[in-house]
Order: C-alpha cells, then structure tokens, then sequence
C-alpha cells in the first residue's frame, strides 16, 4: 500500500475535504484485508521483539479522531500479537485537578514510551488543540497567566508542540501521529448502532451526541493542527476510517514500515559475552 497519499506534508496548507473518508484504495475485500491484516501483525510483533532487544528507540504512536471512528478497535486489532510487555497504551480523559495544575505536557512526558517500547496514546496532548479550542471554557480552568493566554494561544501551542516532538524524534523517539478521518454520516449510524444494540449501549455516552453539534468546529480545528504540526520529522497520517478493515489495515502496514526504515536488529553478542555464554553452557552440560 502507497502510503503517501495519507500523509500530510509539511508546509502545505490542506483542505479536510480533499481526504475520503470512504477510501479503500480500490480494495474491496473485506477477508482478503483481514488475512493481509494478520501478515501486518506477525509483522509487527516480530519487530517490536527487535525493537524491545536493541532497547535504543521507542515508538510512539498517536491516535486522534471523532468519537466512534474506531480508535479503540484500531487499537486492539492492529496490536493484537504484540507482547504486552513491550506496549503500553495510554488513555487520555479530561485532566484532573492535579493535572490542571501542571503545565500541559506534563502528564504527556510522564505517559513516554521507555527506549525499547511501543507506547499508545489514546487521544493526546493534541486535545489541547481540539477539545479545549472548540470549549474555550476549558481553558479558563487551566489558570493561564495573562501573557501565555493571548489571542495567538493556539499558534503558539503549535510551535510548543512541534519542539517537543522534534526533541523526541532527536532523542530516538519516533513520533507517528494518526486521524482516523470517520465522516459524518458513518459516525451516525455508529452511534445508533450503539443505542439499538444493547451489548454496545456502554459504549455510547450522551456528551459523544453533544460534541457531534460542534462538528464543524472539530473539523476546522483538526486542519489548522493538521496545517501546522505535520512535519518531516512527526508526519500526520489522515486514515480513512469509514470501513474499520481498511482503517486496522493501513495503520498496521505504517506502524510496520516505520519499524522497518529504523534498520533495528537484536544486540550483536561481544567476545567477552560470547565466553562467558561458552563457560556456563560447559557448566549446564557438566551437571548430572
Ligand atoms: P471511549 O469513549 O471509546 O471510551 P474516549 O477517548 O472517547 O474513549 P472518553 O472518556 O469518552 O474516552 O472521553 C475522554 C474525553 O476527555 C474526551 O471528550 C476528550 O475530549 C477529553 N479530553 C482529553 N484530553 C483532554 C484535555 N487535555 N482537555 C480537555 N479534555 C480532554
Ligand atoms: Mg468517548
């Protein structure tokens, strides 16, 4: 799969409506991307045990989206054979008092993946961006000093963003940021789907129908994110998320080829190393 057409490039202005949420890349099968889908995972797990052996880098994988485009489901399937020592997945709700009383990245930093690691985090401090831009009541809660709650708040919390994922990347963090692009019409029927179907009721919660009515609002705020934190250095992926199967499938074969460009391989064994393997397998060996 062609990944270029999901990434947004630096320094270009885009335009949300120009990415299909419906788009399949010309794939109509549904079971023939499920057993490509299972390829991606085995894939995946053998280089996170690379990735975990070299103990160097660590991933981060960032996921952004409207309710029900199927973060949680993208989750769960794309990282299915991964050992979960070597994972963490990390959800972000509203912030706390504690966390309000921070500035905030800090509950971001403490959430990083440790070298070696694939960390998740569902939602991010992108939301500072999205949520509390479409709620400017939110950040009233965050007690700002006048001169850091300006007009140009949301430029500069751009910029701030940028230099935290650059000192990342520098630090051997790899940064892979993923929308998952659901339309509006599918997350309707997503939504009723968890009102009439009593085994997905838990799923569906009131505030998720209230923040449908800011829609637009959402969608303009994803763009100027977009516009202005898609870099060389921490791409924006834009995923088609109406069909679930196409969404697991491109966001595994990303995760999948991003490992792969980072060349890992296990720690090579030293000749000091190799002896003292060699003695305690003569000591093995030797017991009764
Ligand atoms: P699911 O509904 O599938 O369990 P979710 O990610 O929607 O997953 P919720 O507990 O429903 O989880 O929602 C989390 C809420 O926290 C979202 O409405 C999100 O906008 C909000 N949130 C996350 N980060 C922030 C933040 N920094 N400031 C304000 N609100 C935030
Ligand atoms: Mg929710």
């Amino acid at each position: 799969m062609k990944h270029d057409r999901f990434i947004v490039p630096a320094n270009t202005k885009i335009n949300l409506k120009d990415y299909d949420p419906a788009y399949t890349d010309g794939l109509t099968d549904k079971a023939a991307a499920q057993a490509e889908l299972q390829q991606g995972v085995q894939r995946l797990a053998k280089y996170q045990d690379i990735l975990y052996a070299q103990d160097s880098y660590a991933l981060l994988i960032l996921f952004q989206a409207m309710d029900a485009a199927g973060k949680d489901s993208t989750i769960k399937h794309v990282m299915s054979g991964v050992n979960p020592q070597g994972c963490q997945v990390y959800s972000f709700k509203s912030p706390s008092s504690e966390e309000l009383d921070h500035d905030y990245l800090w509950r971001s930093n403490r959430a990083l993946p440790e070298r070696g690691r694939i960390g998740i985090f569902n939602r991010s401090y992108y939301e500072e961006t999205l949520v509390v831009r479409v709620h400017p009541e939110l950040l009233v809660h965050q007690k700002l000093p006048p001169e850091a709650n300006g007009k140009e708040i949301w430029d500069k919390r751009f910029k701030q963003i940028n230099h935290f994922e650059q000192y990342l990347v520098e630090n051997g963090i790899v940064v892979l940021k993923f929308f998952l692009n659901v339309s509006k019409e599918q997350q309707k029927k997503r939504f009723l789907a968890r009102i009439n179907e009593p085994e997905k009721n838990w799923k569906f919660s009131v505030s998720d129908a209230r923040e449908r009515q800011h829609w637009d609002q959402y969608m303009e705020a994803f763009e100027d994110v977009f516009n202005n934190t898609s870099t060389s250095y921490a791409p924006w992926y834009i995923i088609p998320a109406d069909h679930k199967w196409f969404t697991r499938l491109a966001v595994s074969d990303i995760i999948v080829s991003t490992l792969k460009s980072l060349h890992l391989s296990y720690p090579t064994v030293s000749e000091v190393r190799r002896a003292e393997l060699l003695e305690a397998k003569k000591v093995l060996e030797s017991e009764e």
